[in-house]
């Protein structure tokens, strides 16, 4: 069976839609899982249409690479702990590069294709502009990884004169453009692109080493846009009309994420990607600012479901620390007591908690936390005033005041959650030490704050019990 050019088109379309709708299910929770099953459809029909297409000659060598490629994505998609998704994801965005590169590459030095004047010129350009992207996403996306699983330390490597270097970077490949587009050999052509790869392979690592810990996430959106733009400009190599939109739709919502990402962290987009901004990656506080600036007061297990017992309103806010722990669940079980009782609770999520976009929104989501209970940062965060209980679960950066009170801290102008101004904050955490962005958190100091020390999920199982056994 095959598809005529006609039907493949109508399936592009049907496929270019189910993508759009897979989007916008996407923007919220509730209809999440409808938004994945869309995009799963999509992605289906596009496949089977493009294979069974006019354009494809020799079925077996895609059917050999889907067998090898689904193992390994299957594989990983199991085994991948929740914790490991945005290293995941920046493998995946690094893939994607790496296939614009080859297919560039293979675009150029096959000899069936043939155009001349303007439309071979059209035709370089695009797979001159395919390689640059994809080989900055490529070794952008492969540091990334480096940084989030912790193989390369949060530290932002600052070169004298990094500008300097990016800027003399882009001059040459501007110039080698052009002289690609005169080249009359396919020898000179091809070095030519070398020249230009290197130097992209070089650039995206040079950019994301230069970023700081705490301007990650911004950088994974950011690369996933990148990795959307160059889909695309590998669909203009290719003439493949799906590929273009999907890879424009991915590029373009990946940068809307990435400024509201920046928006939500009171940053300049320009600033993120000059780089230097955050540090460490959730060590011990290092000396100087990072000391620990006093006493703290510790709380015990029983005591913390005492005064959650007296409370009328409670705030939980999670952090990477409840990822790490998956300790959701047990907190699923603790909102269900307290409300049982007649305490109002409610979530509050930061734009940036864990690691990823939507980490905690997707934990809570599994626990089966009702949605109407779950607020986002700007929703709930003046209700701290009238709450009695700020329970912090595994958080550090996003509820750190120094953000708001030390124009000095690495973090300052983050907008935080302001736990501080419950009548009591209780702080869960294994230890003293800071989080992602390596900076000392002057909360845990604070008169009305509580440290209840322990791994999250062990110690939610005993405030749960001490709960249940108080009747
Ligand atoms: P943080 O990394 O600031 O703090 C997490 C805290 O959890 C740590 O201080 C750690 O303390 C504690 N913790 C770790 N394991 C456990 C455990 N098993 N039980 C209890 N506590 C535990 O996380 P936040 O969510 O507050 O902030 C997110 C940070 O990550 C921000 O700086 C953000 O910029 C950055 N980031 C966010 C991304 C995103 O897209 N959301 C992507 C990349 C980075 P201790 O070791 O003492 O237990």
């Amino acid at each position: 069976m095959s598809f005529s050019e006609g039907l493949v088109t109508v399936s592009y379309i049907a496929a270019t839609i189910l993508f759009i709708l897979s989007l916008g299910g996407l923007s919220s929770p509730e209809t999440a899982r409808r938004g994945n099953l869309y995009g799963m459809i999509g992605m289906a029909i596009a496949i089977i249409a493009t294979i069974l297409g006019p354009r494809v000659s020799s079925v077996m060598p895609i059917f050999i690479a889907m067998l090898i490629g689904g193992s390994i994505g299957g594989y990983a998609a199991r085994t991948v702990k929740m914790t490991e998704m945005p290293e995941l994801v920046a493998a995946m965005h690094s893939l994607v590069g790496l296939a614009a590169v080859l297919i560039g590459f293979a675009n150029y030095w096959d000899s069936t294709i043939h155009f001349e004047g303007v439309e071979k010129a059209i035709h370089e350009t695009e797979i001159y502009l395919g390689i640059l992207i994809g080989a900055v996403t490529f070794s952008g996306s492969v540091i990334a990884f480096g940084k989030l699983s912790g193989r390369i330390g949060g530290k932002p490597m600052l070169l004298p004169g990094r500008h300097m270097i990016n800027l003399t970077g882009l001059i040459v490949v501007i110039i080698v453009a052009k002289l690609f587009l005169g080249a009359e050999s396919g020898v000179w052509g091809s070095f030519l692109l070398m020249i230009m790869t290197g130097i992209a392979l070089a650039f995206g690592v040079h950019m994301v080493m230069a970023i700081g810990g705490a301007d990650m996430p911004v950088v994974v959106s950011m690369l996933n846009s990148y990795s959307g733009w160059a889909a695309a400009a590998t669909g203009f190599m290719l003439g493949n009309d799906l590929l273009i939109v999907t890879g424009a739709l991915v590029g373009s919502s990946g940068a809307i994420l990435s400024y509201i990402m920046c928006r939500a962290m009171n940053r300049h987009f320009i600033a993120v990607i000059a780089g230097g901004f955050g540090t460490g990656g959730g060590t011990a506080p290092a000396a100087g600012s990072g000391e620990p600036q006093g006493e703290v007061t510790p709380i015990s297990a029983e005591e913390t479901a005492e005064v959650l017992r007296q409370a009328s309103k409670v705030i939980f806010v999670p952090g990477y620390g409840m990822a790490v722990a998956q300790a959701q669940h047990t907190v699923f079980e603790i909102q269900k007591a307290l409300r049982e009782r007649g305490i109002h609770v409610h979530f509050a999520i930061h734009p940036v908690a864990g690691r990823m976009p939507g980490h905690m929104n997707v934990l809570l989501a599994e626990a089966k936390v009702p949605y109407d209970i779950v607020a986002e940062m700007d929703e709930i965060n003046h209700e701290f005033p009238e709450t009695d209980v700020a329970m912090v679960i595994g958080a550090n950066d996003i509820v750190n005041p120094g953000a708001q009170d030390d124009p000095g801290s690495p973090i300052a102008g983050m907008p935080v959650l302001e736990v501080w101004k419950a009548k009591t904050s209780i702080v869960m955490k294994r230890s003293m030490a800071s989080g992602y962005a390596g900076v000392d958190n002057p909360l845990f100091y604070k008169e009305n704050n509580r440290m209840l020390f322990g791994d999250a999920k062990k110690m939610l199982d005993e405030v749960l019990a001490a709960l249940r056994a108080g009747g």
